[in-house]
C-alpha cells in the first residue's frame, strides 16, 4: 500500500510519515500543493492524506482536479478544528473522510484502515485474471489451469499492475514509480530482472500469457497461442 501525504506543516507531515511506515505503508510526503497535485495525478497511490491550507494549490482545489481527471484514490482530509465549511466542501468534492488536527495516532490508523477496507469491498476477491492466468495477490500464488507457483511480493506487485493495465503498454518508469517509489535508487534493470523472473514462472506454468517488451516503450501482457 502506497500512501501520499500532502501537508505543509513539516513536523506533522514527517511524524505521520514515520507512524505510517511503522504500519508497513510506503509513504511519500510533499509540502507544496502543486507538487502534491502532480504526484496525486500519477494515480499510483492507494490513499491520499490531504491538508487543506497549502502553498501554491490548496487541498480542495487538488481534490477537485484529481476527481475531474477521474482519479478515484480515496482521500482523507486533514483539517483544522475551525474549518467546518471546508470539511463539507471537501466531502462534496469527493473526499472519503476527514480528520481534525490535532489527532491521535490510533484514530488516524483506524480511519485509514476503514477507508482502505471500504475500498477493498469493491473487489471482494484477491484474485486477478488475465486470459489463462490467475494471480492471488494475498497468497502470492500464480496459477494456470491446474498448475500453480509462488511469487515474491515484488513479482506479484509487478504482475498486478500489468494485469490492471490489460493490453496497454506500461512504461518502465511507471513501474519503477509504482514498485519502488519516487526518488528511489532502483535502477531500470531491476524491472528487467523481475520481468525475467516472471517470464520463467510463466514458462514453468506453460501458460499462453506472456510479457511482451516493446523496445523503448515498455511492457504489456499478451496471449501467445502455441
Ligand atoms: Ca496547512
Amino acid at each position: 500500500m502506497r500512501l501520499l501525504i500532502v501537508e505543509d506543516e513539516k513536523h506533522l507531515a514527517e511524524a505521520v510519515k514515520e507512524l505510517l511506515k511503522k504500519e508497513n505503508y510506503v509513504v511519500d510526503v510533499f509540502y507544496d500543493g502543486q507538487e502534491g497535485l502532480d504526484n496525486a495525478l500519477t494515480d499510483i497511490y492507494d490513499l491520499i492524506l490531504l491538508d487543506i491550507m497549502l502553498p501554491s494549490v490548496d487541498g480542495l482545489e487538488i481534490l477537485k482536479i484529481i476527481r475531474k481527471e477521474g482519479i478515484k484514490t480515496p482521500v482523507l482530509l486533514l483539517t483544522a478544528r475551525n474549518q467546518i465549511n471546508d470539511r463539507v466542501k471537501g466531502l462534496d468534492l469527493g473526499a472519503d473522510d476527514y480528520l481534525s488536527k490535532p489527532f491521535a495516532q490510533e484514530e488516524l490508523n483506524a480511519r485509514i484502515r476503514a477507508i482502505l477496507r471500504r475500498k477493498g469491498d469493491i473487489t471482494t476477491t484477491s484474485e486477478m485474471v488475465f486470459h489463462d492466468i490467475t494471480l492471488d495477490y494475498n497468497s502470492l500464488t500464480l496459477s494456470c489451469r491446474n498448475k500453480n507457483i509462488s511469487l515474491t511480493l515484488k513479482e506479484s506487485e509487478l504482475l498486478q499492475f500489468l494485469i490492471t493495465r490489460k493490453n496497454m503498454i506500461t512504461p518502465k518508469e511507471l513501474l519503477i514509480e509504482k514498485l519502488w517509489g519516487f526518488n528511489s535508487d532502483a535502477e531500470d534493470n531491476n524491472v528487467e530482472v523481475y520481468i525475467s523472473f516472471l517470464r520463467k514462472k510463466f514458462k514453468y506454468l506453460n501458460c499462453e500469457t506472456s510479457i511482451k517488451t516493446t523496445r523503448g516503450l515498455g511492457y504489456s501482457l499478451e496471449v501467445i497461442h502455441v
